[in-house]
């Protein structure tokens, strides 16, 4: 179902017009806007770089292996998903993967940012669909088998309440994946580029989940292998630039992207397998609405 964003009331149907109180979102770049007056929110995170970010993004050591295990969480713990909402898709770089694994599946993303959405919409294609949204307050309820947020709820203040949201689109006996960043002492001026809010503890994210209405299905840390090398690189070594592209280490050279890579990659077998390793970079939890 749809839920109104300015009566709050529940309806069905395509079209985003509230049948209450006539309600209508405004349309920007094609995308319908649920959160107008968030829309030039530029100090939260600067919208022209979804330009620069998109063509990183695929280069990068950290996405590749990122999707690599939303990909694998996703078919092991909701192999009969047929709907999937992204809360923060960006430039749909986990949509496109979701999507390709899954033909049958159905694709849904939204974000405060609608400069991210026409490449999201480029690279996943007809069998998705964008929305510009503000987490606090989404336009569904129980409406998608599955739902995740991937590096989203560390930039929101309230992120106690963006996981309330999540829990509300979710149907009943549907899941959510949710990843953070992890360890407080990796705290750095990445985080403070990136406009993260905070760094979790395992601990920290289950009880906030726990407290939205989810059931903690499995909770498990990954990056343990790049851990040495995050700290030597983001707690040891000087920092070098200001820029959050150059910190992000996104435009490193191709051997040290090929060897995080291939770390990242060695780190998800036992993961796998079962292992819950007791430190890393991020935390994935994977959860469900109980019936
Ligand atoms: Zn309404």
């Amino acid at each position: 179902m749809k839920r109104c964003v300015a009566c709050t009331r529940t309806y069905d149907g395509a079209d985003w017009t509230c049948p209450a109180c006539g309600h209508a979102p405004e349309v920007h770049a094609g995308f319908p806007c649920l959160a107008p007056h968030l829309l030039k929110a530029g100090d939260a995170f600067d919208a022209r770089s979804f330009d620069g970010l998109a063509k990183l993004e695929e280069g990068s050591f950290w996405f590749g292996p990122r999707n690599r295990l939303i990909g694998w969480a996703f078919s092991r713990y909701f192999p009969d998903a047929k709907t999937f909402f992204e809360i923060g898709c960006g430039t749909g770089i986990v949509l496109k993967q979701l999507a390709a694994e899954r033909p049958n599946l159905s694709v849904h993303g939204a974000d405060i940012f609608v400069e991210g959405l026409p490449h999201a919409a480029e690279r996943v294609g007809q069998r998705a669909s964008f929305i510009q949204v503000d987490a606090l307050n989404l336009p569904f309820d129980r409406e998608f088998d599955a739902v995740g947020a991937f590096d989203v709820i560390e930039h929101i203040d309230d992120d106690a309440r963006a996981l309330k949201e999540l829990w509300r689109t979710v149907k009943p006996g549907g899941g959510a994946m949710i990843i953070v960043p992890r360890h407080k002492f990796l705290w750095s001026r990445v985080d403070e580029l990136a406009q993260h809010k905070r760094r979790y503890s395992g601990r920290e994210l289950a009880e906030r989940m726990r407290e939205a209405g989810f059931e903690i299905v499995r909770q498990l840390t990954f990056g343990m292998l790049t851990l040495p090398l995050q700290v030597i690189s983001r707690r040891l070594l000087p920092q070098k630039g200001e820029r959050l592209v150059d910190l992000l280490e996104l435009n490193q050279p191709a051997w040290q992207t090929a060897l995080l890579k291939a770390l990242l990659w060695l780190d998800q077998i036992p993961i796998r397998m079962g292992v819950n390793y007791p430190c890393g970079a991020s935390l994935l939890v994977i959860a469900r609405r109980p019936h």
